[in-house]
């Protein structure tokens, strides 16, 4: 049994959304992913708030109200049938304990006994790394497996497969198995 290695912020939940409408309510400003052309988020956003937009993800109760991406639970119920399915994810202060709560309530099937935090997710052992930041996809590639992408603006450059939904995530894989990717 294949193990799929699966990163959570922006491919299984929706961090983007709620970081961004927390800056946008305090610095009345009008960020959306689409305008973030590469990973260092202070460069899109006012100059007064710089580096401090990553003092949003130390706050409590954002990662634990963060929603599903459009299909992932579902795909992943039904990959979980085929698929050793580990959660890879690096982490900051309150997040550790908010992803675990995350998973008991939107991945019981899957559960916080299957959910790494690392910051170096090429050294955990696994057939295929589904990601969206680039030197996640970089690094994993880099050691001879495959490495696909959830495309988003940002990730435009790096060289390895990708889609934009997790329906389309359940087809490449198919295509994978069958020898078509
Ligand atoms: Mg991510």
């Amino acid at each position: 049994m294949k193990t799929l290695l699966i990163d959570m912020d922006s491919v299984i939940c929706d961090l983007m959304t709620e970081w961004h409408r927390r800056y946008n309510r305090d610095y009345d400003d009008n960020l959306s992913i689409q305008d973030l052309k590469c990973w260092d988020s202070e460069n899109y956003v006012k100059k007064e708030c710089g580096n401090k937009i990553y003092d949003y993800l130390d706050e409590p109760e954002l990662f634990i109200k963060l929603d599903p991406l459009p299909n992932a639970i579902e795909v992943l119920r039904r990959l979980h049938e085929n698929y050793e399915i580990l959660i890879v994810t690096s982490s900051r202060t309150y997040a550790y304990t908010e992803k675990e709560k995350w998973i008991e309530k939107h991945l019981p099937f899957i559960g916080k006994r299957n959910l790494i935090f690392t910051h170096r997710k090429e050294m955990v052992r696994g057939d295929i790394l589904f990601d969206d930041a680039p030197h996640n996809l970089i690094a994993f590639k880099k050691t001879g497996r495959t490495a696909i992408a959830m495309d988003y603006p940002y990730n435009q450059d790096v060289k390895v497969d990708r889609v934009s939904s997790w329906l389309e995530f359940e087809g490449w894989l198919e295509a994978y198995e069958k020898g078509d990717q």
